[in-house]
């Protein structure tokens, strides 16, 4: 009886020794940002469709996605700090309008976006190094930085059109200075379209960047579609 006990005792050391182990040995190190802004429409038309903020339907715009730590390699660092990550609106409460403005939520069933900047707060925000406030400070700014409606409709690319991937890319880094990368979806009708733009940052959260390395994937289609916000539906 007694060994049966001292056995199972040492099983549960041991157990206990490996998941100190292994949080110990997560690498939570990473080399740069990817800050990804999305295009609302192409998030609302696929099959999955949309529901828009509690707030209302947002102006055409592109959206915030987040702010994502990276490493060299590809790989990246996710969920830092497990025991501490919750999300205290009230640490922002000053940065609360520009939130739902530039980074509203257009998950089903519509929400207020509490739940997204948790998402985004928890998985990639605690490996930042920056503290709450700092992070969606950060992110809202780059936004300013790099406004690109702005700088696509300067180069004549409108919503509603067709563009090839290559005279987007050409467009953004005329305005912005560096390169991005178009990451594609496809639409109800097939159509392949403008989705979200990655844009880098370097790992002090200060400057855009040449990205030192992309995402996988390619758009598959050329010319691919800038869909229209305006005509855009959702669901309720
Ligand atoms: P991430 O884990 O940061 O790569 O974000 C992916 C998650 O965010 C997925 O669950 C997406 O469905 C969700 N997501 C992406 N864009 C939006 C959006 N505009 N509103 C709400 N959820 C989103």
């Amino acid at each position: 009886m007694m060994k049966v006990k001292s056995a199972s005792f040492f099983k549960l050391l041991l157990l206990q020794c490996l998941t100190v182990l292994t949080f110990a040995a997560q690498d939570d190190s990473f080399d740069f940002f990817y800050f990804v802004q999305q295009w609302p429409a192409s998030y609302c038309d696929t099959k999955r469709s949309c529901c828009y903020p509690t707030t209302g339907k947002p102006a055409e715009d592109f959206s915030i996605h987040g702010l994502w730590p990276n490493r060299d390699d590809g790989s990246w660092p996710s969920n830092c700090n497990v025991e501490d990550s919750s999300f205290n609106v009230f640490e922002v409460l000053d940065l609360i309008t520009r939130m739902q403005q530039d980074w509203p939520s257009f998950s089903c069933p519509s929400s207020n976006g509490v739940r997204l900047w948790t998402h985004e707060w928890k998985k990639h925000g605690t490996c930042s190094r920056l503290n709450q406030h700092q992070y969606f400070q950060t992110v809202l700014d780059f936004k300013e930085k790099a406004n690109l409606l702005h700088v696509l409709e300067h180069a004549g690319i409108f919503p509603g059109g067709f563009y090839s991937v290559e005279f987007i890319k050409d467009a953004i880094k005329a305005c912005v200075g560096y390169t991005p990368f178009i990451e594609c979806n496809v639409d109800q009708a097939r159509n392949h379209q403008l989705y979200q733009v990655y844009l880098c940052v370097d790992k002090f959260a200060s400057n855009f960047i040449e990205c030192p390395v992309f995402p996988h994937g390619r758009c598959g289609g050329s010319p691919i579609e800038f869909p229209s916000f305006s005509s855009s539906r959702a669901d309720s």
